[in-house]
């Protein structure tokens, strides 16, 4: 059943009653009002009776009926509350009683009225509550005091009144009267609700508010009792005694409140303790986890870092070895232009760069996958179930094409490539270190084939790691032991034909394997790390044989001596007082050495290298562009540069023919690098036509086995000796009779 609430926009138009109800009870609906009006005029119905009741007694016993009651009113402004609960309870009860026993319900019925109105009007500013109360509590009083003088009268006319019934029977009242108040108080929030209350919401409240009706109505018996046995002075004498019982509870339960306030807040200090302390754990635990994210994470990146990346490792090689079916891959990444990306474009550029790719990798990836940065632009991923190499050639080829796509990091389009290295927990190894060689082996194989490809570990590369190991083991033992020797082989004036100086070439000569190529030993001597004593020892040797054969005729004193050196020199800071310490050692002058690079490290490390060139440059050293044409610099670039020879690399003069287009090319090579100030020194000129070509384009210098291959000092020493008794247009008898025993 619905009930239409009272307030609604046609009520605020409706009548003045409608209107005064909107006002004083917006939240009550028809049955609620209807309730409220009902007690009220009950209330007041009842009032009015025992009002007209209370009047017609003698003035004097009026007089006291309303001593007692003001004492009740009076009692309903200091309530006593209970701790721990929200009742509270007015002494007023043990007097409304004491009237009801003395004067009847009607006397009571009034006092009650009094006293609620006193109490409602202090607890509840609305006009509804301070009107209802009263009215209830008279009502409640009312009949409950009617009935307990039903009662009396009844127990008279049997004969089985006596003080202990009717203590007993005022404390039924109590309850009764209780009872009452309480059902007819809780019935409007439950009808303005539209509810039914059960008898325990009705009366499971009674606790001590129930009790204090009891204790005050036997109490009120007690001095009815004493009343009637000795006159009204009881009344006098019981009023400070209730004042001091009441003080008493009040003061005890406020202390029991005061402690309830202590218990409690020593309760919610332990408990904002507990959470504190459970607070800094979990604090303690999340920084925990970050520093153990720091410790294992390649901060740039995310990604796990070589040392996870080590665990995650032995655990898959460990599950592996234990479960035939669990094998892995284990794939090395290495980028092929890294180093120049960071070179020229700069660091936070290159940091970018790495970010991109490790996003692009994990991308790739399913989710059990590990893909983790060892360092630098190096990268491993390992794949778990990649049963047979199809998988991982599969994914390798994948990997290899969306890193070939275009980067566009901070402005800049980057385009590279990787070299991928596999190599599966399939091939019976020992250890997982093992297995991380061997990928970085195949990586190397990848680099080493053309770049920009993958490579599978396998039996070849095995045998070509072991003897790359047992070379670099004895070119370790050759340079500690002196083994190596110094070839040179002469430059020339190509219109005169006169030797102006000597390049100096590394040679080895291995007890077992006979002559060892630099092409083979020197990439080896720059993997171990080997460059710089080779260097040092080139530098030395060359510069203190040029010196002793400079001071043997007037006619040398000119002759000058070129020495390759590598990227690992350029990028040492040290590399200018090495050479100095090389020339100031011979005696030579600077201006008689030149150092050659190779135009492909000049561009890696351009940025890095210059102020060392420069250095190089002011000492008086010269400066050559070796192998030039095999890489991207244009010789405008290079006029920037402070070099002051280029040597075309020999690949030009080889392709070279009278009318070719390489020979146009050089053609303008030489004419460009005269305007710029730069000499041309052109390599491997091996036939007389091609010297011819060089000589008529007007080509300075040259060398090659048309006129010398590389001599050994002691055949230099004999080319020197003849040059001094034949004059120089014997030379070329004289080289050729030796260059069969050099090569
Ligand atoms: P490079 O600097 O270009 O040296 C010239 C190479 O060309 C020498 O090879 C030389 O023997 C060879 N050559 C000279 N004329 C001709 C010719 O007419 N025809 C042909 N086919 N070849 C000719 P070599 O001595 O085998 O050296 C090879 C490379 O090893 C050198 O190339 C250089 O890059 C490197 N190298 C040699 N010694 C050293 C060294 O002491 N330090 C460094 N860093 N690298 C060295
Ligand atoms: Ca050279
Ligand atoms: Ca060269």
């Amino acid at each position: 059943m619905t009930t239409t609430p009272l307030t609604s926009n046609a009520a605020a138009t409706g009548p003045w009653w409608r209107r005064l109800h909107d006002a004083l009870m917006p939240d009550y609906n028809c049955k609620a009002a209807t309730y409220w009006w009902v007690m009220v005029l009950l209330g007041a119905a009842v009032l009015l009776h025992a009002l007209s009741k209370v009047l017609a007694l003698p003035s004097g016993v009026v007089l006291q009926i309303g001593a007692i009651g003001g004492v009740a009113m009076l009692a309903g402004l200091f309530p006593v509350r209970i701790a721990r609960s929200k009742n509270s309870f007015a002494a007023g009860e043990i007097f409304l009683f004491l009237l009801l026993l003395l004067h009847g319900p009607a006397a009571a019925a009034l006092a009650a009225a009094g006293e609620a109105f006193i109490g409602s009007w202090r607890t509840s500013r609305r006009w509804t509550s301070r009107l209802a109360s009263p009215a209830m509590g008279c009502i409640a009083i009312f009949a409950a005091g009617s009935l307990l003088e039903a009662a009396i009268a009844a127990s008279r006319s049997l004969g089985v009144y006596s003080p202990g019934l009717l203590l007993l029977l005022a404390m039924l009242c109590a309850v009764f009267d209780f009872m009452c108040n309480t059902a007819l108080i809780t019935a409007v929030p439950y009808l303005k609700r539209n509810q039914r209350p059960t008898v325990r919401e009705l009366f499971g409240s009674f606790g001590w508010v129930g009790i204090t009706f009891v204790g005050g109505a036997s109490v009120a018996g007690l001095l009815f009792l004493a009343f009637q046995q000795s006159g009204s002075g009881v009344l006098i004498v019981a009023a400070p005694i209730i004042g001091m019982m009441l003080a008493t509870l009040h003061y005890f339960f406020r202390q029991q409140e005061a402690d309830e306030v202590v218990r409690t807040s020593a309760l919610e200090a332990a408990e904002r303790e507990a959470e504190l302390v459970a607070r800094h754990v979990l604090e303690l635990e999340a920084s925990e986890a970050k520093l153990q994210h720091i410790a294992f994470h390649d901060s740039l990146t995310g990604l796990p870092n070589r040392p996870r990346f080590q665990e995650h490792l032995t655990e898959m090689f460990d599950h592996a070895r234990s479960d035939a079916t669990r094998q892995f891959g284990l794939m090395f990444l290495d980028f092929d232009r890294f180093k120049l990306i960071n070179d020229s474009l700069g660091h936070a550029i290159g940091d970018d760069f790495l970010v991109a790719v490790a996003q692009r990798i994990s991308n790739q990836l399913r989710p059990h996958d590990v893909v983790a940065r060892l360092g630098g632009d190096e990268f491993a991923v390992l794949a778990e179930g990649l049963d047979g190499e199809h998988f991982a050639v599969v994914l390798a080829e994948r990997l290899l094409e969306v890193l070939r796509q275009p980067f566009h990091v901070g402005g800049h389009t980057i385009v590279t490539s990787a070299s991928i290295g596999i190599t599966f927990s399939g091939v019976q190894y020992a250890t997982p270190a093992e297995m991380l060689r061997d990928a970085d082996t195949a990586m190397y194989k990848a680099k080493g084939a053309g770049k920009a490809r993958y490579a599978l570990f396998d039996d070849t590369l095995h045998a070509e790691v072991a003897h790359q190991m047992r070379v670099e083991g004895e070119l370790r033992r050759a340079l500690a032991e002196g083994k190596l020797s110094v070839a040179y082989q002469p430059l020339f004036e190509l219109a005169t034909g006169r030797v102006t100086g000597f390049e100096a070439l590394a040679r080895w000569n291995h007890a077992e394997l006979g002559m060892i190529s630099p092409a083979t030993f020197i990439p080896v001597a720059e993997d171990a790390g080997l460059m710089l004593p080779l260097t040092d020892f080139v530098l030395r040797t060359a510069c203190g044989q040029l010196r002793e054969w400079q001071s043997r005729d007037a006619r040398f004193c000119d002759l000058s001596m070129h020495v390759n050196v590598s990227g690992a020199d350029i990028a040492q800071p040290n590399l200018v007082a090495r050479v100095n310490a090389a020339i100031v050692e011979s005696g030579l002058r600077a201006k008689h050495l030149t150092l050659e690079l190779t135009e492909n490290i000049l561009m890696a490390r351009l940025e890095s290298a210059l102020p060392t060139l420069t250095e190089l440059r002011r000492l008086g050293v010269g400066l050559s562009v070796d192998d030039f044409g095999t890489g991207y610099s244009s010789l405008r670039h290079l006029a920037t540069l402070p070099v002051n020879s280029l040597k075309i690399d020999r690949a030009f003069v080889a392709d070279m023919q009278r009318g070719s287009n390489e020979a146009a090319v050089l053609r303008s090579i030489v004419q460009l690098g005269e305007a710029l100030g730069k000499s041309i020194i052109a390599e491997g000129i091996e036939t007389p036509e091609q010297l011819k070509l060089l000589q008529d384009m007007g080509c300075k210098a040259g060398q090659g086995f048309h006129m010398s291959r590389p001599l050994s000092f002691e055949l230099v020493d004999k080319l020197l000796d003849g040059l001094i008794a034949c004059g120089p247009d014997a030379l070329a008898t004289i080289v050729s009779e030796h260059a069969a025993l050099v090569h």
